[in-house]
């Protein structure tokens, strides 16, 4: 993509120019001076979802109380799982919002490596969410220490080589575990091949699609995945915490067994039977009862989602990420930034990270700037990167321009010198 300017102009035309401009009305934007870089962590509030939760609260469990799981409660984690087989290219009951992304993991990585008990390696590799490989090495340790965590490296920092990948899967292969995005430098992989790479010596296929649900499109059934799971509080403004999201393809979910056996999990909880009989379909993927308040949540904000759809967001992304990276070339890359992310836009998700030896510093300068200074809010992760998550249902050109241009003064006139080194509970 080629861009003419530097001038604020040009992006003010992008933006007059954008069809999906209309969508950020739909969200809570209260303070003009912020430019919110961070929805891949946190997305921001849909306006519709204030009333939505209000009427749950007041309305459903207020006044209906138990009777409420029966009026449709009950049905919502599949519901919400078969709004979300349409953003990841699943069958509707392929999908079920339940717990967290790291207790997903870990149920299904157990019911993968339980499904192919000769096999004893298995793969991940370094770019991998620290969650994910945490959960997987307490797996190794509580299985007995029988499997061996293999890390595949990156030779650039930025990518990993799919011949890397293919050279490390063999017959002793029990389950390739990756992130589709990278959280660090949004490095996207080929889910195709490297799923069918998988396939080829008989492991058993498992994305984690934190970074990627509503921000690439995906298509877990063409790529014949066999797990996935993923967030629902970062692209899909869920809101903070809201349950995860885990996949098993229609055959395999009587095949597998995942470990922990919850009365949600019996093929009939409410028989209160004293022995474990498992449901035979995806609702044997479920452990107890769902955190209903923010389950529902995610609903309104998947709606909005669906109605401008995967391949406009994408499309806006992409201009959105290279005007970033252009925008960065030319003004960021003589004070001493690089970029952290693909150059190529079809190997990259939706954020860009720039790397320079005072990131932190910067990072703390944007986010606590005063008036008449504006404010920027990406992320800082170590060593040296600072991200800006592109959530192009609310981000605009101008913003971009903006925080750009507020990096470059912060950098020249050295106002990071201001701020210490010392490190925040989140960031
Ligand atoms: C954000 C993220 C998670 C978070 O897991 P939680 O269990 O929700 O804390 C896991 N994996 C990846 C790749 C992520 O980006």
């Amino acid at each position: 993509m080629n861009f003419s300017n530097t001038d604020i102009s040009l992006a003010r035309k992008l933006d007059a120019q954008d069809e999906l401009a209309s969508f950020r009305d739909e969200f809570l934007i209260d303070d003009p001076n912020l430019i919110y870089l961070d929805g891949n962590s946190l997305g921001r509030l849909p306006k519709c979802s204030i009333n939505f939760m209000r009427n749950a609260i007041e309305e459903e469990w207020g006044k209906r109380l138990i009777q409420v799981w029966n009026d449709g409660w009950v049905n919502t984690p599949t519901e919400l799982g078969a709004k979300i087989a349409k953003l990841v290219g699943a069958h509707p009951d392929e999908i079920l919002v339940t717990e967290a992304t790291s207790i997903n993991l870990f149920k299904l990585a157990i019911a993968a490596l339980q499904a192919r008990p000769n096999r004893t390696e298995i793969l991940s590799d370094e770019f991998n969410f620290p969650s994910d490989l945490y959960i997987l090495q307490g797996i190794i340790d509580l299985l007995g220490k029988k499997h061996h965590l293999n890390l595949i490296s990156s030779t650039d920092s930025i990518s990993i080589d799919a011949e890397d990948i293919e050279k490390n899967i063999n017959e002793k292969t029990t389950l390739v575990s990756l992130t589709h995005v990278a959280f660090k430098s949004a490095f996207m992989y080929d889910m195709k091949k490297v799923t069918e790479q998988a396939h080829k010596s008989g492991a058993l296929m498992l994305w984690d699609l934190s970074h990627s649900v509503g921000a690439v499109p995906i298509d877990l059934n063409a790529c014949k995945v066999d797990l996935a799971i993923g967030c629902t509080y970062k692209y899909l403004n869920g809101g903070p915490g809201a349950p995860a999201f885990l996949y098993v393809r229609r055959d395999l979910q009587k095949e597998l067994s995942q470990p922990m056996w919850g009365w949600f999990a019996a093929e009939k909880p409410f028989d209160f039977d004293l022995n474990f009989t498992p449901a035979s379909d995806i609702f044997r993927y479920r452990v107890g009862t769902p955190p209903m308040l923010s389950m529902k949540a995610i609903d309104p904000a998947l709606d909005i989602i669906l109605d401008a759809g995967m391949t406009r967001l994408r499309k806006k992304s992409i201009a959105q990420t290279e005007y970033l990276i252009f925008l960065a070339d030319k003004w960021l890359n003589p004070l001493g930034f690089r970029l952290g992310t693909p150059r190529k836009a079809a190997l990259r998700g939706s954020h860009v990270s720039l790397r320079h030896l005072e990131s932190f510093r910067i990072t703390r300068a944007l986010i606590e700037s005063h008036p008449p200074a504006i404010r920027v809010i990406p992320d800082f992760r170590a060593p040296d990167n600072i991200r800006f998550g592109i959530t192009p249902l609310y981000t605009t050109f101008t913003e971009i321009h903006q925080a750009l241009a507020r990096i470059k003064i912060i950098v020249e006139d050295k106002i990071y010198e201001e701020y210490t080194n010392e490190q925040l509970a989140i960031t």
